[in-house]
């Protein structure tokens, strides 16, 4: 089978891409490198079943280019990373809304399946623990620009659906909950690799806010073959899923776990959110998955903790 994958450049598409060639399928990347890398790809780039192509999900030109002979799509393809959010709210916007859209339609047009990867960020600040998908969505003013990506992801959703209602196709969506492992750049302000890479270096850990949000990390390696798993189960279609791991933690005490796994003596500090994201900044306080569904359908489950995922982030940093 060959796939598309939008994103597939980045940190999940990647680890998905490698997935799916060690499967023995074909696979294609459409990747504009904004924030993914060919880097991320170097240990598949010589496999002849790796068809790597740059250009933009909003480039309608660019995914119909891509389409020959593939049977499915897994759509990642999107501004991702708080600081990306914020730095860009326009370009981010028009990414998550046109590319989807532009994305769907080709899925339309040569009629394949297609699964559009979402987030957790949808739920806004409802705190509730263990947050399923018919919770309702709690987010603040549209004009902040946190809030405009919820927004967005929200209308791919229910695009996604329509277009299945409507169109007849199978489509699905995955609420993907914080995800971590190796290639994850913290640049765009991804917690894990920044807090590793500044205890590796000894510097001060970045604490933002009181410390006292809660986070639950999922590794990659878990998240990714159930991606697989939901697109190829077409009789879970036209509806969403949770992914995500349910073991929760403070930003404190993950700072506090990062400083012992990296021996380092940089200690931590905390940053007033306004300091570290501009005036204005509202941020989730709780936000911990219910994945009952996913396992009920596919037998999710994550298998790995979030110290195994703090030690394979700690080896991908210090191997050469
Ligand atoms: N965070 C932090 N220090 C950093 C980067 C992030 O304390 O250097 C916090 C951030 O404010 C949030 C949590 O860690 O409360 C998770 O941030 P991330 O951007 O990884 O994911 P999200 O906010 O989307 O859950």
């Amino acid at each position: 089978m060959r796939f598309l994958i939008t994103g597939g450049a980045g940190f999940i598409g990647s680890h998905l891409t490698e997935h799916l060639l060690g499967l023995d399928h074909e696979v294609v990347v459409l990747d504009d490198l904004s924030t993914g890398s060919e880097r991320n790809l170097a240990a598949v780039a010589d496999d002849p079943r790796l068809r790597f192509v740059r250009g933009s999900v909003c480039d309608p030109e660019a995914i119909e280019g891509c389409m020959s002979g593939v049977g499915a799509i897994f759509h990642l393809a999107a501004a991702v990373g708080v600081f990306t959010i914020l730095d860009k709210p326009l370009d981010s916007l028009r990414t998550n809304l046109h590319g989807t859209e532009t994305v769907l339609e080709a899925a339309r047009r040569h009629d394949v399946p297609i699964l559009v990867a979402s987030t957790s960020e949808v739920y806004g600040k409802n705190t509730a623990s263990g947050l399923s998908e018919d919770d309702d969505r709690i987010v603040g003013s549209p004009l902040k620009s946190r809030w405009s990506y919820a927004e967005a992801k929200a209308l791919d959703e229910t695009l996604t659906y329509l277009y299945g209602v409507e169109h007849g196709m199978s489509t699905v969506i995955v609420r993907l909950f914080n995800t971590v492992g190796p290639r994850q750049t913290g640049r765009y302000g991804m917690v894990i690799p920044r807090f590793v890479e500044q205890g590796l270096a000894g510097e001060p850990i970045t604490v933002f806010g009181d410390g006292q949000q809660i986070r639950c990390f999922c590794h990659v390696h878990d998240v990714v073959p159930a991606l697989l798993a939901l697109l190829e189960d077409k009789a879970g279609h036209g509806t969403v899923y949770n992914l995500g791991n349910s073991e929760e933690v403070t930003i404190t005490e993950l700072a506090q776990r990062v400083i012992k796994a990296t021996g380092s003596t940089g200690g931590m500090v905390k940053i007033p959110y306004d300091q570290a994201y501009g005036a204005g900044f509202e941020d989730m306080q709780r936000r911990v998955p219910d994945c009952r569904k996913a396992r009920e359908r596919i037998g999710f489950r994550p298998s790995r903790d979030l110290d195994d995922i703090i030690t394979a982030v700690i080896a991908e940093r210090r191997t050469p």
